[in-house]
């Protein structure tokens, strides 16, 4: 097994990284890096210097911090050599992932910028069923409790948080790996709490060349949550729901497992396994480019001020 170095030891390390990297065949927990959080029984770090220079037999490092901090630890684990892995998004801009491409690839290294839904249960078969039919309508629907899921993470509201696009790239991300053609924003609304520094809201529409493709996004939403893909097409209609994790064709549901996301992330650690062996680059980024173009295109409506 090969040591790995985690970074950012918060919700999503402790959900699925640490637990995912526990029972991989591939990957040896050596080391965290964390201000405040930590494993039990593994060595910890509060600065990623320290673990660098401590830890030259850590060759991979898995970076869970929000976005906006992520680039410069990103950095510092590549121009000392160690192989990259980045939670979504891949970063708080465009700029900076291509910057970080680009360091990887002058010097060998892998950089996986993952997306844990696109490894969802049903996402390969969404996209196989789909390669063969023309599109004529997409919608996402995407609408959640951010009082549930993100409690208490003020990093969500400022600026490079994305606010409801945190979780909307999710969909973004499932749409342009089941969806063969190319698709670009041309508008979008987006409602913004008096007093934050993103969307709590957004309606967003794109091109595309045979189908109407839109999403909407809502953080508003309390009951059942709903993170769901229509597609119709020429023959049929795919609907992908529970954020890849059951699908159905005209109604008719695909079999599946019964807890369909834990997958996730195991899958991406095999997957970073792989490129570290072929020491190959994976870095996506067109999620996040609809993301940034939606916020770009985006005509902003304030709405009322939101309280955690
Ligand atoms: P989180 O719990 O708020 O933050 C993760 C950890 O990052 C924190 O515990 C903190 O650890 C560290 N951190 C936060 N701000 C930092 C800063 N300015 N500088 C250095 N370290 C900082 O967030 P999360 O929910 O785990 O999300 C992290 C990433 O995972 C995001 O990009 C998110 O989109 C993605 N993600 C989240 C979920 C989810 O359900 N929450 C699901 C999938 C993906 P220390 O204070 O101990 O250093």
């Amino acid at each position: 097994m090969t040591p790995i170095a985690l970074m950012g030891i918060g919700k999503i390390a402790v959900d699925q990284h640490v637990p995912a990297i526990a029972a991989s065949p591939d990957w040896d927990l050596a080391a965290t890096i964390s201000r405040n959080g930590s494993v039990p029984g593994v060595e910890a770090f509060t600065d990623i210097e320290a673990m660098l220079d401590a830890r030259p037999d850590i060759p991979v490092v898995s970076l869970c911090l929000p976005p906006v901090p992520r680039f410069a630890h990103a950095m510092r684990a590549l121009r000392a050599g160690r192989h990259v892995m980045l939670e979504k998004p891949p970063g708080a801009t465009l700029a900076e992932c291509h910057a970080l491409e680009a360091t990887a690839r002058e010097r060998d290294l892998t950089l996986h910028a993952t997306w844990h839904s696109r490894h969802a249960d049903m996402v390969p078969a969404a996209k196989a069923w789909l390669a063969h039919r023309t599109l004529r309508r997409l919608h996402v629907t995407w609408k959640e409790d951010v009082r549930r899921w993100h409690p208490g993470q003020a990093w969500i509201w400022e600026p490079g948080g994305m606010g409801v696009f945190d979780p909307g790239i999710n969909a973004l991300s499932i749409v342009t790996e089941i969806v063969a053609d190319p698709i670009h924003v041309t508008s979008a609304v987006l409602e913004v709490p008096e007093g934050r520094q993103t969307p709590i809201a957004a309606d967003v529409a794109f091109h595309h060349p045979t189908a109407a493709v839109t999403a909407v996004f809502d953080w508003r939403h309390e009951g059942d949550q709903t993170w769901r893909i229509e597609a119709e097409t020429d023959d049929g209609t795919l609907t992908l729901d529970d954020g890849g994790a059951r699908m159905a064709v005209d109604g008719t549901a695909a079999a599946g497992e019964a807890d369909a996301l834990a997958g996730e992330y195991p899958r991406l650690y095999a997957r970073l396994a792989d490129l570290v062996a072929a020491k190959a680059v994976d870095m996506d980024l067109r999620p996040m480019t609809l993301v940034a173009d939606a916020m770009t295109l985006g005509r902003r409506v304030a709405v009322a001020p939101f309280e955690d």
